[in-house]
C-alpha cells in the first residue's frame, strides 16, 4: 500500500466559460480537491450580496482569469493514483464531450500533467480555455485541506432560498429558506450562472405541491429548491451514478429524503405526467432531448432548462419549437441563457 508523501498543487488559468467544464474533467480524473476562483463571480457577490464580506484589497489580488487549483496526492515514487476514486463514476458513455475516457490506474506525475493538458486541449476545442495549465507546485497539507473553504460563502440565490456551506452558522443567515451545500463531486454548488437562472425561474414560476422531476441533478441543488419552495412529488435523476449518491445526501442533509433519487436519462424517467421538468444540462443535450419532452409533461406543464451558451440557443430554440412546446420566458446571464417552455 502506497502511502501520500505529498500534495501536489496544479494550476489552471481559464476563462468564466470553460472553468466548470475544466473543474468536472479534473474531479473525473481523479482530483482529491478542486478550488475555483472567479474573479468576475467573486466581484459580483461581494458587490451585490450583503451576506459576503471580503478582506481589503481581496478583490483586487483576484485579477481578471478564473484560475483553478487541482490537488493529488502524489504516491510513493512519484505517481497519482488516476482516475474516479469511486468505481461507480466509471461510465465511458458518461457526458461525452466534459467526461471523455477515464483511466483508471496509476501514472507518474509527469505523465499526469502531461494527460491534463490533453484534455485542456480537448476542453479547449469547444470552449476557450483562456491561458490553461500554468504550473504545479508541492504543497503541506493542512494548507489545502482548509484553505479552500475560504472561497465559498453563503449566497442568496434567489428571492426565497439561500445557499449555506456546511461550516457556515445557518443562524447567521436571513433568508426564508436556507440549503446546506458543499462543493463536492457533483456538479451543482449553485454558483453557477445556469443554476443560478434555474433557481430563480422555480422560485418565480412553480406552483405549490406540484410534481416535478430535475433532469441532471448533479448535487440535487434544483430538486432540493423546488422542494423546500412547495413541490410535491420530485424525481432527481441523472445519468451519473455518483452524482446521485451526491444528490442523495444532499437531500437527507436538506429535510427532503422523500425526493427519489435514480439514475437515469428522460427516456427511462418513471412517469409521463409531470407538472414541471427542469433540465440544466448543456445545449446539445437539451436539443438531443426535446422532441421526448411533451411526451413527459402533463398538458400545461412546464419545461425549465439551462446549460445553455449562447451560441447554441438557435438551435435548442428551434429543437424546443419543434417538438411542440411554446416559449414562454427567456434569461439571460453573461453566456447562459435560460428558458420556460410550456405544453399547450
Ligand atoms: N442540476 C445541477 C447540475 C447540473 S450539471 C445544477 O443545476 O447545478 C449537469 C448534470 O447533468 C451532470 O450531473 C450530468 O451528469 C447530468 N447529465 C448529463 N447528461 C445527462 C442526460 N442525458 N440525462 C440526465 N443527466 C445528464
Amino acid at each position: 500500500m502506497s502511502q501520500v508523501m505529498k500534495w501536489v498543487e496544479i494550476t489552471i488559468r481559464t476563462t468564466e466559460e470553460a472553468a466548470d467544464a475544466i473543474s468536472e474533467m479534473l474531479a473525473q480524473i481523479g482530483a482529491d480537491g478542486i478550488a475555483a476562483t472567479d474573479p468576475y463571480e467573486f466581484r459580483n457577490t461581494i458587490e451585490n450580496d450583503p451576506l459576503s464580506y471580503c478582506d481589503d484589497g481581496t478583490i483586487e489580488s483576484y485579477g481578471e482569469d478564473v484560475v483553478i487549483k487541482a490537488y493529488f496526492a502524489e504516491l510513493d515514487g512519484g505517481y497519482f493514483r488516476m482516475g474516479p476514486k469511486s468505481e461507480e463514476f466509471v461510465d465511458p458513455n458518461g457526458v461525452g464531450m466534459i467526461y471523455g475516457n477515464i483511466t483508471n490506474k496509476t501514472m507518474a506525475v509527469s505523465d499526469a500533467i502531461e494527460y491534463i493538458k490533453t484534455r485542456l486541449s480537448e476542453i479547449g476545442e469547444f470552449l476557450d480555455i483562456g491561458k490553461g495549465f500554468e504550473g504545479y507546485s508541492y504543497v503541506k497539507d493542512e494548507d489545502w485541506a482548509n484553505n479552500w473553504k475560504k472561497y465559498y460563502h453563503a449566497f442568496k440565490i434567489s428571492d426565497r432560498v439561500a445557499i449555506c456551506p456546511s461550516w457556515i452558522d445557518p443562524e447567521t443567515i436571513e433568508a426564508e429558506n436556507k440549503i446546506i451545500l458543499d462543493p463536492g463531486s457533483a456538479f451543482g454548488t449553485g454558483s453557477h450562472e445556469t443554476t443560478a437562472m434555474c433557481a430563480k425561474i422555480l422560485d418565480k414560476y412553480m406552483e405549490q405541491g406540484v410534481s416535478l422531476l430535475d433532469l441532471g441533478t448533479g448535487s440535487g441543488i434544483l430538486a432540493i429548491i423546488a422542494k423546500v419552495l412547495g413541490a410535491g412529488d420530485v424525481e432527481a435523476v441523472d445519468i451519473d451514478s455518483l452524482a446521485v449518491k451526491v444528490a442523495e445526501d444532499n437531500c437527507r442533509i436538506n429535510g427532503c429524503g422523500d425526493i427519489d433519487c435514480y439514475t437515469g436519462e428522460l427516456k427511462s424517467v418513471k412517469r409521463s405526467d409531470y407538472d414541471v421538468i427542469v433540465a440544466n444540462i448543456i445545449a446539445d443535450i437539451i436539443a438531443e432531448i426535446a422532441p421526448d419532452v411533451p411526451g413527459r409533461l402533463k398538458s400545461g406543464g412546464l419545461f425549465i432548462c439551462s446549460g445553455i451558451v449562447n451560441t447554441k440557443a438557435p438551435r435548442v430554440e428551434k429543437a424546443l419549437e419543434d417538438s411542440g412546446l411554446i416559449k414562454i420566458a427567456a434569461e439571460e446571464d453573461n453566456d447562459w441563457r435560460a428558458y420556460v417552455y410550456r405544453k399547450p
